[in-house]
């Protein structure tokens, strides 16, 4: 697969496409997968268009860092008691949808994503 052209997750931000929501503040927005890779597969994105974690700078390390500090909410909300992090960058990273995203997989997840 390749990176798409369109931000889909930015779409999702914008209400214009629509998502099954599990978390959202200020910055971040988290959402089930559409395809998912385990019984709960979640995606956590920041709300701001970075394309991937590359970006990731002195000034914006904090954004990027509460993807974690989420997940950690949201494994501890449906009683999680292990889980797989995992983020694709860039397109020879297995990277699709142009837009940073964490995953989180648990549990069962299929190990090829
Ligand atoms: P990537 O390979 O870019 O790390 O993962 C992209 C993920 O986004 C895939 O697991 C795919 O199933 C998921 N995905 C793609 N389009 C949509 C969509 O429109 N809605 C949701 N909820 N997930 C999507």
């Amino acid at each position: 697969m390749t990176f798409l052209e369109t931000d889909i997750f930015a779409k999702i931000v914008a209400g214009d496409i629509p998502c099954d929501k599990v978390f959202e503040n200020e910055r971040i927005l988290a959402f089930r997968d559409i395809a998912p890779k385990a019984k709960h597969h979640i995606l956590i994105i920041p709300k701001e268009n970075y394309i991937t974690a590359q970006e990731v700078t002195e000034e914006n390390k904090a954004l990027f860092g509460e993807l974690f500090l989420v997940a950690k909410e949201i494994a501890t909300d449906i009683h999680l008691t292990g889980y797989k992090l995992a983020m694709n960058v860039g397109e020879t990273g297995g990277q699709i949808v142009p837009h940073v995203h964490l995953h989180l997989l648990s549990p069962d997840f299929k190990s090829e994503l």
